[in-house]
């Protein structure tokens, strides 16, 4: 693409956007500047949205009555979520092909006509889930139409979750996203998901790495600063991919999730390693489907089952396999843990 075309492309891109933009939000940053008044922007997007779109409305009340049942898996409490708003995109078609015919959901003119947003960093617009799955269910959605891929995201996610005291989650295109060609991250209120309230205290000798062999395994990286947090975050993606067999520069499949700490700590980043995008349940034909799809919520213990049958039916013992499935084998973690613990300490 030459230097004019791109031009234009920005030029219709930034226009698109501009049409969605939500003004009185806008106001407060223009104001306070996003330091100060991302929180209370985002607080009013939402306020207006859910109280002027009666589809979303609607859908944050179903959300808000949504069936939950607490098992355990590996002694932690995990959610099981009845929703079938989200049959959909658990069971996206997420194959080049089927991406090819429809129009990307995640284009602003292609957003719902209600549908507002505010811009956030240089790369993003921030606008409500229009399904959500937990209060204050937000998508930061990247400006430009581009492929789903962690490369450079982090700061911005620690940024985000650190101004605006929500999670931050992001799925890698072959481990839970159900739009892999635009570029997203997914924001809720924390309050809802198991891991929040399972998160290691990063110990006195301020360990900077902690990792939990029980499924669903996980990866705590406790950065001092945000470069270092994303420092320690490419190291990870680089020793998981060096133990696949892959190049260090891939994409492995993986979950994130970022959880705010205390004031002025740098919030807690979480990496979920994975083995399978989805579980062979989700595959089979009559009673033995399930139709479970795991992307970060899920890994972080809150688990989306739009189908009544299956979240009558599964529970601990199956889910714990399901985990074991779509997980690294347990050799594998291991040796993760010992090799990144031994070039980190290097
Ligand atoms: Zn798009």
């Amino acid at each position: 693409m030459n230097e004019s075309n791109r031009e234009d492309k920005l030029r219709e891109e930034t226009k698109n956007w501009t049409e969605k933009l939500f003004h009185p939000g806008l106001e407060i940053l223009q104001r306070e500047g996003e330091e100060k008044g991302l929180k209370k922007a985002i607080c009013r997007l939402y306020e207006q949205q859910t109280s002027q779109w009666p589809q979303l409305k609607l859908a944050v009340e179903n959300a808000a009555k949504t069936e939950i049942r607490n098992i355990r898996v590996a002694g932690r409490r995990v959610k099981f979520q009845y929703n079938p708003a989200r049959l959909a995109n658990v069971t996206a078609s997420t194959t080049r092909e089927e991406i090819a015919k429809r129009p990307c959901p995640l284009c602003p003119h292609n957003l719902h006509q209600p549908q507002k947003a505010l811009p956030f960093s240089e790369h993003w617009f921030v606008v409500c889930n229009p399904l959500p799955i937990l209060r204050e269910h937000m998508v930061l959605i990247h400006r430009q139409h581009r492929p789903q891929t962690a490369r450079g995201i982090l700061k911005d996610m620690l940024c985000f979750t650190e101004l605006t005291g929500l999670a931050t989650f992001y799925n890698g295109p072959q481990s839970g996203a159900s739009i892999p060609d635009h570029l997203h991250i997914q924001a809720t209120h924390p309050g809802q998901v198991p891991l929040v309230r399972q998160l290691p205290p990063a110990s006195e000798s301020c360990s900077e790495i902690l990792f939990q062999q029980e499924l669903p395994q996980r990866i705590f990286l406790y950065g001092k600063t945000y470069s270092h947090a994303e420092k320690l975050f490419k190291e990870t993606i680089a020793a998981v991919n060096r133990q696949g067999g892959k190049e260090e520069s891939d994409e492995p499949e993986f979950n994130l999730a970022v959880f705010k700490r205390g004031v002025g700590e740098v919030p807690v980043v979480v990496v979920h390693p994975r083995h399978r995008h989805r579980p062979s349940c989700f595959y089979l034909k009559g009673e033995r489907r399930c139709i479970v799809s795991p992307g970060a919520a899920d890994m972080s213990g809150l688990v989306i089952l739009p189908r009544r049958e299956d979240f009558v039916r599964l529970d601990g013992r199956k889910m714990r396999s399901i985990y074991e499935e779509i997980c690294l084998p347990e050799n594998r973690f291991t040796t993760l843990s010992e090799k990144l613990e031994e070039r980190l300490n290097r």
